[in-house]
């Protein structure tokens, strides 16, 4: 089957980001959120992105405003009628997006595949909500989506070859290079980043070298793009645990366990650079 209509629902940061690389990339888009403030907010903040590419001259004028007139967007589920693809982009809550997934399911044909862009949650779990697991899959995609060359394609238990081989061909169509993961906490990616920058936490707890030489340590030493204390700083020191906490219970081994001190930043409410304070300080 074919897909060219592709409905995504949520707005929000990934959400508006998916929408308009599915957009640029041809396909008709279906963006959907709770409300018309929500859906205003997504459009406006995918037009500015695309703006940024036209003045970098990485997208022509004329294919933004292609992109942007292939955008439709709506709080109203019954317009998932005609799509052969939603991807799900709503809230990080395992509830709600099992609501969104019921709400989706109702709707949708029978072939239309659906695809979940969550972080944390299980693909095989969240799949036994739909009436049809073997046409869900994960599409991870990564923050800020037009910019990431990346997509984590997830596996469910109950994915069947053809959805992979869908999946694998959109990635394509979008321009991104795909990589397969089976269905554990953190999927590849965060698996082996989320670690790594608690490790980093540890170390500077241990007082064996300050924030701003561990920093410099993996950027220079590794040719990392950035520190792993100021990239936790930019994920959210919050998210950070929450991520940590899920590895720790979902795996049930203590070699996932939050660094002390990540916890006790988090108490204190520096959460990096959205608090204005985390391992690094900003004004
Ligand atoms: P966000 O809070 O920016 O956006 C979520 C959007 O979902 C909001 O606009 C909200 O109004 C909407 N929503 C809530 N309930 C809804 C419903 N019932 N129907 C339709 N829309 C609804 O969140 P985000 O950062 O874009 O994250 C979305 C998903 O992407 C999560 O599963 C998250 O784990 C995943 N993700 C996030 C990142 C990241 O860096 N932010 C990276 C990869 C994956």
């Amino acid at each position: 089957m074919s897909v060219q209509n592709i409905a995504v629902i949520g707005a929000g940061t990934m959400g508006n980001g998916i929408a308009q690389v599915c957009a640029v990339s041809g396909f008709n888009v279906t963006l959907l959120d709770i409300s018309d403030a929500a859906l205003e907010r997504g459009v406006a903040t995918l037009r500015k992105n695309l703006e940024r590419q036209v003045s970098k001259q990485t997208l022509s004028a004329e294919q933004a405003e292609q992109a942007v007139a292939r955008i439709s967007t709506s709080t109203d589920y019954t317009r998932l009628a005609d799509v052969q693809l939603v991807i799900e982009a709503a809230t990080e809550n395992f509830e709600l997006k099992v609501r969104v997934l019921q709400q989706i399911a109702a709707q949708v044909s029978d072939s239309c595949l659906i695809a979940t862009n969550t972080s944390s949650l299980s693909v095989t779990e969240l799949a036994a909500n739909v009436s049809h697991p073997e046409r869900f899959i994960g599409l991870h995609f990564f923050n800020p989506v037009p910019m990431m060359a990346l997509l984590e394609v997830i596996r469910g238990l109950q994915t069947s070859d053809a959805t992979h081989a869908a999946a694998l061909n959109l990635a394509e169509r979008l321009g991104k290079t795909a990589i397969t993961a089976g269905n554990r906490p953190g999927f590849v990616v965060n698996r082996i980043l989320v670690p790594m920058i608690n490790e980093a936490i540890l170390v500077l707890d241990e007082g064996l070298a300050s924030a701003e030489d561990i920093d410099a340590g993996m950027r220079l030493g590794c040719n990392q793009p950035i520190g792993p204390l100021a990239l936790a700083d930019l994920i959210g020191l919050d998210t950070l645990l929450a991520i940590l906490q899920a590895f720790y219970e979902g795996f049930n081994d203590s070699k996932y366990r939050p660094a002390p001190l990540l916890k006790e930043m988090v108490a204190a409410g520096y959460l990096g650079r959205k608090s204005g304070r985390g391992f690094h300080a900003y004004a």
